[in-house]
């Protein structure tokens, strides 16, 4: 091993392109797509996944706040970009001027956007949001006619064009699930009052990841993909065959390693104990970096459930005892087996198989994969590769 490895997140570029193209290729040529690079990225860094996106040929992008669609502008986007996250009295005028589509759920909303064109001296982009079913942001159906009505008005005074108009599922990964039906049916009837009032929107939309994957009739004019941009599976329950490539790979030198005999207990309160003599390595990334104290499945009182794993020189190893703020335990092998393991070996804690997915490290902690990448961070280093480079 040459240079000191530091524990460092890995994110390839041509990983993030391969998604996009899939699912460009997938919904088809009357389907616009959206790369959702909102919180970072999901932990991937929302710059460098933007430009690959947009390399793509991706039209869209979608970020929560105004913060992260400004930042995306500073840093040269200058393509179609939607936030939906507004705060009480926000002033938009920045993001007007900067061209960002501005998702609207009130009038309140609208207040704020007509106060920005006057600052800006530039007509805005409105996309309407209506909730269908979430009961997260959104207009309520009772709300959404004078919505609707006032953004006419607005857009008749040229104040604005209201660009889009969309909703958001709430169990697109459960292809049964009934709120699917209900909010499609929902959102057809928003649309009935926007097509009354007069308004064209360029966009209607409502699937993020798993919808565009698996209810081709959910896809209407756009689809917002987060998740399966970094190749990770929306629905994992779901056998649906698109080919994802996860783009994230987290790695971290062993810095120690060390045979203990049968009983050793290992780390704080002495939850894991070797039933026999085994082999220890030291790894030196914790839940201060992201990774989850629940990983170990013994943070709870009661049964311990299976730990998350590790892959060192292509084998799986277990985390054992519990996971501390700066480093984790993980068992290299009962003695008698081969351990081959060294000071200084790569262990690939989270990446494309034979390491661990994040889902696997999602089961093991009792939540879901979005969780485990977006929580990714502290003293990580995040390193931007591509492996398709001069391919
Ligand atoms: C985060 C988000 C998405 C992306 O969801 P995925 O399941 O990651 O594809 C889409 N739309 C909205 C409104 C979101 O907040």
């Amino acid at each position: 091993m040459s240079a000191t490895a530091r524990p460092e997140i890995v994110v390839d570029l041509a990983a993030v392109r391969h998604n996009l193209r899939t699912i460009d290729a997938l919904v088809g040529d009357d389907v616009a797509t959206m790369a959702v690079v909102k919180a970072d990225a999901y932990g991937h860094g929302a710059l460098e996944v933007a430009r690959a996106a947009r390399e793509a040929g991706t039209p869209w992008l979608g970020v929560a706040t105004v913060p992260e669609a400004l930042a995306l502008r500073e840093a040269g986007d200058v393509g179609r970009l939607l936030c939906w996250l507004v705060l009480p009295g926000e002033d938009l005028t920045a993001a007007v001027a900067a061209d960002v589509d501005v998702t609207a759920a009130t009038t309140a909303h609208l207040d704020l956007l007509a106060r920005a064109v006057e600052a800006s001296g530039r007509p805005a982009r409105v996309q309407l949001k209506v909730d269908t079913g979430l009961s997260r942001s959104g207009s309520t159906a009772e709300a959404w006619p004078a919505l609707v009505a006032a953004a006419r008005a607005g857009e008749l005074e040229g104040r604005w064009r209201v660009t889009g108009v969309w909703s958001h599922l709430a169990a697109a990964e459960e292809p049964e699930h009934p709120a699917n039906t209900q909010q499609a049916a929902a959102f057809h009837a928003a649309l009935a009052v926007v097509e009354e009032a007069g308004l064209r929107p360029e966009v209607r939309h409502l699937a993020n990841s798993a919808a565009a994957l698996l209810h081709p009739d959910l896809r209407l004019d756009l689809v917002r993909i987060g998740l399966a941009t970094y190749g990770l599976d929306p629905a994992p329950d779901v056998a649906h065959g698109t080919d994802l490539r996860p783009a994230m790979t987290v790695t971290a030198p062993l810095t120690m390693v060390k045979q203990v005999p049968e009983g050793t207990s290992v780390s704080y309160g002495w939850r894991w104990s070797a039933p026999a003599p085994t082999t220890l390595g030291l790894v030196p990334v914790g839940y201060a970096d992201g990774l989850p104290r629940a990983a170990a499945g013994n943070d709870r009182p009661g049964p311990a459930g299976a730990p998350a794993e590790v892959e060192v020189g292509g084998r799986r190893r277990p985390l054992r005892g519990t996971v501390c703020m700066d480093q984790v335990v993980v068992e290299l092998g009962p003695a008698g087996t081969e351990v081959g393991a060294a000071v200084g070996d790569v262990v690939r804690l989270v990446g494309p198989a034979p390491a661990p997915s994040a889902q696997e490290w999602a089961q093991a902690c009792g939540t879901i994969s979005y969780e485990i990448v977006t929580r990714l961070g502290g003293r990580l280093v995040r390193r931007h590769v591509d492996s398709e480079e001069g391919a």
